[in-house]
């Protein structure tokens, strides 16, 4: 198919999108050569060794292991070969303002006992929310999952236009949203503010977010929360094991300036010290909106069908603890006192949030090798807007540290934290968006914001250039971990058709 003298492929960017995307690739056959501007392969999912401790910086809650089987399986390897899986249940623990406690359990008989308990009367309508979860959850296997889709317009070409895709379409709940959806089943505030913080995952406001993103907790339900022993670097170690067995070519510290299109296909790139590359295909890894302003500036792709927002950013703290809290699970959440101010906050003044919730990682629960004997590498992660003018995070951030370790001493029984740190580093938004080159210092890429069109991304595959996917958080299906490798899989297996013909079949191997 190619205009170019080439039949290499580019995969631009390695983060967890372009490692997928070169895993699918590279097991069809192609010459792929992955280009990463950083020193480190992973993007996002960077490990921080300080002092004897072990930080994953980036995400830490891993769901859906589907997601990762199905990338793994493209090469014909098993998931559970390459990395220790181990399972957390419960799977967060809640700490309220009111000092009251609930632990979310994966089984839903366990869980009506804990609601039972914390809330009577709740569970009922818990009950329901989840068979409504489960419904969507279906609903984005048959619509979203594992196929190239920017719009509605998308969905119906894939499903073709019928009386039971408009009905399944309506079920989704066009028109309302997350929070809507939540109180309409869990009138307890407690339990519908954890219920909305599924929405956190995606970096996006429970009110503003479509309800078709309630899915997302049965999602957790069904498949569990894990945690790879070695932490989230595991799973990125095991994939660049899996690209150097497949014979990708791995170039980190080399940035890509341009990719090149002419006659609407892709022809080559060139790399920040000016190098050119001829290539057959590249699958860009890089913020989709960033990647037109720069990459592809100039180039009518057809990707970006509307206006996009940046999802959220946020202040992360890693903390070397000298003893650790025995009374906090893997995975913990301390909300706000006004989940509402909280929001409009972070997401319409875009200012950070005066009321905030924090989210705690505590991983020593379940590996305690990644601290000197006894202690925590604690990770606090607390959401934050994205870039905006008017808020300087050099000048910002100490004061904003110290709120949120007041909130943790007071709210999550941590009352001498300040004595157990023995070492410390800390990310904001402002060195999140130069670490990562990422939209206004996203972290989860763009946000589910629109009641009708926030569960659409930018396709995987531009209408307007041949030779060119996308993968990543800011791509389709969305951000997080699943949703990114599951997009690296979409991006490598459309690329792979379309270069068919000089690359293998896709092999038959079908992963659960
Ligand atoms: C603090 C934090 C906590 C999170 N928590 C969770 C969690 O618990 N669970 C979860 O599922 N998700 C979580 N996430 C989200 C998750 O990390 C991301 O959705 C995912 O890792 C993004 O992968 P990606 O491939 O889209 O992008 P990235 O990881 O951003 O990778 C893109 C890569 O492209 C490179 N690049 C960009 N431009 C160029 C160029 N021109 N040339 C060469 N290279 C380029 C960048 O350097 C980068 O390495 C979290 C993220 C953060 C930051």
């Amino acid at each position: 198919m190619s205009a170019s003298s080439s039949d290499k492929v580019a995969v631009v960017g390695g983060g967890l999108g372009g490692l997928s995307a070169a895993a699918v690739l590279a097991a069809r056959g192609a010459d792929v050569v992955l280009f990463e501007r950083n020193e480190w392969l992973g993007g996002k999912a960077a490990e921080l060794r300080l002092d004897g401790y072990r930080f994953d910086m980036g995400p830490t809650i891993m769901m859906l292991p589907s997601a990762w089987r199905r990338v793994f399986a493209a090469a014909g390897r098993r998931l559970e070969d390459e990395v220790e899986l181990v399972r957390l249940d419960p799977q967060w623990r809640c700490f309220y303002p009111d000092r009251s406690t609930l632990d979310l359990w994966a089984g839903r008989e366990r869980m009506v006992e804990e609601l039972e308990a914390f809330a009577p009367g709740s569970a009922p309508g818990y009950e329901r929310f989840l068979d409504h979860s489960e419904r969507l959850n279906r609903l984005a296997h048959d619509y979203f999952f594992y196929k190239p889709i920017g719009s509605l317009w998308d969905v119906v070409r894939h499903k073709g236009l019928s009386v039971s895709t408009l009905g399944d379409v309506m079920s989704m709940g066009a028109g309302r949203t997350v929070a809507g959806t939540v109180r309409g089943h869990v009138p307890d505030p407690r339990v519908a503010q954890m219920l909305d913080h599924f929405t956190q995952y995606v970096g996006s406001a429970p009110d503003a977010s479509p309800a078709v993103l309630c899915g997302i907790a049965h999602m957790q339900t069904d498949e569990g929360v894990w945690y790879p022993v070695g932490g989230i670097r595991a799973l990125v170690e095991a994939l660049i094991r899996l690209l150097r067995d497949l014979g990708v070519e791995l170039r980190t510290g080399v940035g890509v300036r341009r990719i090149e299109v002419e006659g609407q296909r892709v022809t080559g790139l060139v790399t920040e010290a000016g190098e050119r590359v001829p290539l057959a295909g590249a699958v860009c890894n890089a913020d989709v909106v960033r990647a037109h302003q720069d990459l592809l500036a100039g180039v009518e792709t057809g990707a970006l069908t509307r206006r996009y927002e940046a999802a959220c950013s946020g202040v992360v703290l890693y903390l070397g603890l000298r003893e650790r809290y025995e009374h906090l699970l893997h995975h913990n959440f301390v909300f706000s006192e006004d989940p509402e101010a909280e929001f409009e906050d972070i997401y319409r003044r875009k200012r950070p949030a005066e009321d905030l919730t924090a989210y705690l990682c505590a991983p020593a629960q379940s590996d305690p090798g990644v601290a000197p004997a006894g202690g925590e590498a604690l990770y606090v992660l607390v959401h934050a807007p994205a870039l905006s003018e008017g808020v300087d995070w050099d000048e910002v951030f100490p004061a904003y540290r110290q709120r949120i370790l007041d909130k943790l001493k007071t709210q999550a029984g941590l009352e001498d934290l300040e004595e157990r740190i023995v070492c410390e580093q800390a990310l904001t938004p402002a060195s999140i968006h130069s670490r990562y080159k990422v939209l206004d210092g996203a972290i989860y890429g763009l946000a589910s914001h629109g009641r009708f069109m926030g569960a659409f991304k930018p396709s995987n595959v531009p209408s307007g250039v041949s030779g060119l996917t996308f993968a990543g958080g800011s791509a389709h299906p969305g951000p997080g971990m699943p949703m990114v490798v599951m997009s690296g899989w979409i991006a490598g297996d459309a690329l792979a058709r379309q270069l068919e013909g000089a690359l293998a079949p896709a092999p038959l191997v079908a992963a659960s």
